[in-house]
């Protein structure tokens, strides 16, 4: 059943482990950092809500921001953990640990920062970003502060000739002894499930292709129930193409600047476009200059992360030519069976061959 199922996933974050290998993720946890005191001025005297605070420490840099009041939100049981750190660190008066699922918070006023860190294995793998999506409905106050405020995800074909002789040439000669029966067996078990792996930024054939672009402040859940993007790209070279490597980034800017804060920093005029009055101030709204803000990149050439990349790997290699074209779909619903489960759907061509591959990630 549903309440089963969320009670194996909350269950899995009491572990220490999971909140060691996240915090230890300096390319994430220094990304949220400096995304926290980069809006310091903002959160300064603000209600910040944590969705999932785990061992707290993302409340407890906002608390370091200034802010007024940090609601602390937490299903598992690593709350009980979050709440004895924040009092160790005497910021029980600022941060209130609320130990239970956020979909039952019952809190009564509205917040100006949501921080959340949502994010699975390609991004929307076991995703709680519903979960994210329903507390930004029920108490963010218009105008309010999403971090992050968007998300990408990308897919590039890739080759990877290590892994592929690691696994699956290994069986053509065993101890001198022919073992290629053992092939079909050996594609299946390695390569139907999409795998998390780190890929070097030398194995990736062409340009990104953008499957999906999330801006935090409006995406719905049904947006997210089924996301598909159709590509066409070209391959930088000449190489067998093993699969897709699927990543993400999350970006934590871009808010809705208010007309104070035109007036107040006259230097931020140039990431502004828009209409002026006669005294200069903007009238309308207007967002800052999105290249301005803090990125969070799980790709390739980026420093590793423990998200690494998600690799579908395709049964049988295409030889590829430089400048061939690769095309095709991909397709990622959620799983009817568990809505944390993620089917993929992948169809792929390049010269005259045409394939398709069904996956779930589990
Ligand atoms: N913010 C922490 C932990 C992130 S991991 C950090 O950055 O280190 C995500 C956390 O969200 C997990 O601890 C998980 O238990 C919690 N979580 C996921 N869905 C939730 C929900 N619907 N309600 C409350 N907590 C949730």
């Amino acid at each position: 059943s549903f309440l089963d199922q969320d009670r194996a996933y909350f269950h899995a974050y009491s572990h220490v482990g999971i909140h060691e290998e996240m915090i230890k993720d300096r390319a994430r946890t220094d990304a949220y950092r400096d995304a926290i005191f980069f809006h310091a001025d903002y959160i300064r005297d603000k209600v910040v809500m944590d969705v999932g605070c785990g061992t707290g420490i993302l409340s407890i840099f906002c608390a370091y921001a200034g802010a007024r009041k940090v609601h602390a939100v937490d299903a598992s049981a690593i709350a009980v953990q979050a709440r004895e750190v924040v009092k160790a660190n005497n910021l029980s008066d600022v941060i209130t640990v609320h130990h239970g699922r956020v979909e039952d918070l019952q809190i009564f006023e509205e917040v100006d920062v949501i921080v959340s860190e949502w994010m699975g294995y390609m991004l929307l793998y076991e995703s709680m970003l519903g979960s994210v999506i329903y507390a930004r409905d029920r108490w963010l106050k218009p105008g309010g502060l999403m971090l992050p405020s968007f998300a990408t995800l990308y897919m590039a074909p890739i080759t990877n000739a290590e892994k592929y002789s690691e696994c699956i040439d290994f069986w053509r000669s065993v101890y001198g002894i022919d073992m290629s029966a053992m092939l079909p067996l050996a594609k299946q078990c390695s390569f139907e499930e999409p795998c998390i792996e780190t890929v070097p930024a030398e194995s990736v054939l062409s340009w990104p292709i953008v499957i999906k672009q999330i801006d935090c402040n409006t995406v719905t859940v049904r947006e997210l129930e089924t996301v598909k993007a159709d590509f066409s790209v070209s391959s930088i070279m000449m190489a067998p193409l093993h699969g897709f490597c699927i990543w993400f980034d999350v970006s934590f800017g871009t808010r809705v600047l208010q007309e104070t804060d035109l007036q107040s920093d006259s230097s931020l005029d140039s990431s502004f476009s828009g209409e002026n009055d006669n005294n200069g101030n903007s009238r309308t709204k207007k967002r800052a200059n999105p290249s301005d803000c803090i990125v969070l990149s799980t790709a390739p050439d980026s420093t590793p992360t423990h998200w690494a990349q998600t690799i579908l790997y395709v049964y049988d290699p295409i030889e590829v030519k430089q400048d061939q074209e690769i095309s095709g779909s991909i397709e990622l619903s959620q799983s009817k069976e568990n809505p944390r489960f993620l089917n993929i759907h992948l169809k792929y061509r390049s010269g005259n061959r045409e394939c398709v591959k069904e996956s779930v990630m589990r």
